[in-house]
């Protein structure tokens, strides 16, 4: 009986996409974080970070996310007090901890931060370690936050043991326990995962994302991974060489990205020419729907996902698969165009296609993005 439910469920779930379109929408929470147009940097004439602005509201992750050199440390450095602004300000709830001439020292933030490397104490145990930042605490809170701390973590039967006998999931709670226990207005993580292999990081993951909404923390995360952006983050900034290029909700950043770049960054994207002509974008492999608020050249570069089309095998068909890459829950056909351009295709896992195979396309595009035409 169950089972037959469970099942009726799953067959009702239709596939459907649905995101906001806008990342306005107005939040009650308190805001924690504020970054106005800070600007960081290491030598007077090259700013390492430029005109960062963003928000952190209670309990919200925040990821940023860009390839390495892209300025995610040096923000997260900033927000701590580590680095000076040489523009703009950092201002945690509601009070300016850095601006370019005021500089709240670090300790005076309340600002807790998991280095890539959790610089433990290597010479003080697990409760020691958890402990560290809570002098001011009478010996009975002491005992009490640290038991708190090990046993949100689950660390509560590794008290004693010192970092070496730890595994590296476990020198990360630790880490993360040690940033808690002060409790902290803001917890600061740069790339948490970085020292993981892949099973534990995925794990781990789920571990963090589960502690810092139960704790409702709020958090900033460095990440180069837009996969793990994704599945941590309420809001994902993107950075490239120093500048934010796009901040907003996950679903946003990858249907909608702001540049041709952050369309690359967190996914599979091909671009195909497009005219845009009586209300829709006419291409070499049919109309998509016009874009919103699209002003200007008509001829444009139009983004296809390979979760937009659908391929059918089809003898009259003017394209030919090319590639395929298993990737166990699906295939990723590549698909050589008329035109010689090259675009991508999702397929079920067990789809599977000879190369050289004619196909026609069906595009499941619900909106459309455009770029310039270069
Ligand atoms: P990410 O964390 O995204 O890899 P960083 O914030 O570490 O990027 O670096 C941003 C830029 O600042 C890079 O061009 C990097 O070379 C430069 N940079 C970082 N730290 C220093 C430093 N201590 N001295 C000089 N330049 C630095
Ligand atoms: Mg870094």
């Amino acid at each position: 009986y169950f089972l037959n439910l469970s099942f009726l469920l799953q067959e009702l779930r239709i596939p459907f996409r649905c995101f906001s379109m806008t990342d306005s929408a107005p939040s009650n929470l308190p805001i924690v974080l504020k970054l106005n147009n800070i600007s960081c940097a290491y030598e007077s004439d090259k700013p390492a970070i430029h005109n960062i602005s963003l928000t952190a509201s209670e309990g919200e992750i925040i990821c940023l996310l860009g390839p390495s050199g892209s300025g995610k440390t040096t923000i997260l450095r900033a927000i701590a007090g580590f680095e000076n602004v040489t523009e703009g300000s950092v201002m945690v709830n509601g009070m300016s901890v850095a601006e370019p001439h005021h500089h709240v020292p670090p300790e005076q933030r309340r600002i807790g931060m998991v280095f890539q490397d959790y610089a433990l104490f290597p010479h003080l145990c697990v409760s020691d370690n958890v402990g560290f930042g809570l002098s001011q605490l009478s010996i009975e809170e002491h005992s009490c936050r640290v038991e708190d701390m090990l046993s949100l973590t689950g660390l509560t039967d590794l008290g004693q043991r010192y970092p070496h006998e730890l595994s590296g999931g476990q020198q990360q709670r630790v880490a993360l326990a040690r940033a808690l226990a002060p409790q902290p207005v803001l917890l600061l993580l740069d790339e948490p995962f970085s020292n993981l292999d892949p099973d534990m990081t995925y794990k781990m993951r789920g571990e963090l994302h589960q502690l810092l909404k139960k704790t409702q923390t709020t958090a900033i995360l460095v990440t180069h991974d837009h996969e793990e952006a994704f599945t941590m983050a309420d809001k994902v900034a993107v950075l490239r060489q120093g500048k934010l290029e796009q901040f907003g909700q996950p679903e946003t950043i990858y249907h909608m990205p702001a540049s041709r770049f952050v369309a690359n960054f967190v996914g599979q994207a091909d671009f195909i020419p497009g005219e845009i002509r009586d209300n829709v974008v006419v291409t070499e492999i049919g109309n998509l729907p016009q874009p919103r608020d699209y002003q200007g050249s008509y001829k444009v570069m139009v983004m296809i996902r390979p979760d937009d089309i659908q391929i059918q095998e089809d003898e009259a068909g003017c394209a030919r698969i090319e590639t395929r890459q298993f990737r166990g829950s699906e295939n990723l056909y590549g698909i050589r165009l008329e035109s010689g351009i090259l675009i991508h295709s999702h397929a079920e896992s067990t789809q599977v296609y000879q190369l050289g195979t004619s196909v026609s396309l069906n595009i499941i595009a619900t909106h459309t993005v455009v770029f310039e035409h270069k």
